[in-house]
């Protein structure tokens, strides 16, 4: 059972990258700037600010280096990039991220859709990047993000085990810390407590994160589930957004508000101030007209009745 206590729980931002990649709009780098310093002085402490893939495919992330950059300025705050291959990590390396993340899905299909690579390869990439990164004597952290662990739209079942032995397989071969995502949004609170345990059992605290969807409405009810078995960093996405071009019809991310609404009301510390994330939200909302938003707290607000955060930001 979930045990309401003070303690730190980190919601990391990833609404610059998983969710922008998958809209259309293109926000300008100022835009970005402003994003990350609004959810900085809201108490946002690990931001995922883009990813190293080519510009030509992903033209919403051309402006990472210089989103890395920014986010370096403001002390004690965790930039982190997804990196797709070697060649972007390369470039993580270069500009000092102080995180990568490298995306190896559980399903051999969206291996092949997402990455054109088997999980096998993957991992042999994960070692040429984990030597990459000690050779330049950087201290960028290694992070493997196991996507569509809990189901996949184009392989359909992807079976527990062979999450359990990529999330081996990927720390054997260099990676500091692992996640377990659920890309497509498939998972259910069951699920998700079935997998975490078993992962928890195989890999212990190396399993540090969570990504939830909320494609089909659980993705709070996926945070408890995972919150409950001792998961303490949650990625989410502020205003909801998100997806995945391999996902069609997917809804975004777990909304960063309604993540830190829940946890705080539970007792949880997030250090964020939900008042100034949910005018960051309202910022967003106004660069993003027209595009699908989520999440719920910002329709009623806050409730009046409850104590609310007050961590100092
Ligand atoms: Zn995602």
């Amino acid at each position: 059972m979930t045990q309401p206590a003070k303690q730190n729980v980190v919601v990391r931002e990833v609404g610059l990258r998983d969710g922008l990649q998958s809209i259309q709009t293109i926000l300008p780098t100022a835009q970005k700037f402003a994003w990350i310093d609004a959810a900085y002085t809201a108490g946002q402490r690990e931001i995922e600010v883009g990813s190293f893939v080519p510009a030509k495919l992903l033209p919403q992330l051309a402006d990472t280096a210089e989103l890395v950059a920014h986010a370096k300025r403001l002390p004690g705050l965790i930039a982190s990039v997804l990196v797709p291959n070697l060649k972007g990590a390369e470039r993580a390396i270069e500009v000092g991220a102080h995180s990568m993340l490298i995306p190896m899905s559980a399903s051999r299909a969206h291996s092949a859709a997402n990455v054109r690579k088997t999980p096998e390869e993957m991992l042999t990439m994960i070692a040429a990047i984990r030597a990459a990164r000690d050779a330049a004597g950087s201290k960028t952290r290694i992070e493997v993000g196991m996507s569509t662990a809990f189901g996949c739209t184009l392989q359909g079942d992807v079976p527990e085990d062979d999450v359990i032995a990529l999330l081996q397989g990927g720390l054997d071969a260099g990676a500091e810390c692992v996640g377990l995502a659920d890309t497509v949004g498939y998972a259910d609170p069951g699920q998700v407590r079935r997998l975490f345990e078993r992962a928890l059992r195989a890999v212990g605290d190396k399993l540090t994160c969570a990504h939830f969807h909320d494609t089909r409405g659980l993705a709070l009810a996926n945070t408890l589930a995972a919150l409950d078995l001792g998961i303490r960093s949650f990625d989410a996405s502020t205003a909801g957004i998100g997806g995945c071009p391999h996902a069609p019809g997917a809804s975004g991310n777990a909304s960063t508000e309604d993540v830190v609404f829940m946890l705080t009301r539970m007792g949880y510390d997030t250090g964020i101030d939900l008042d100034r994330l949910l005018a960051l939200r309202q910022q967003i909302a106004g660069w993003l007209q027209g595009e699908q938003l989520g999440g719920a707290i910002w329709r009623a607000g806050v409730p009046k009745c409850n104590a609310r955060s007050t961590h100092a930001v």
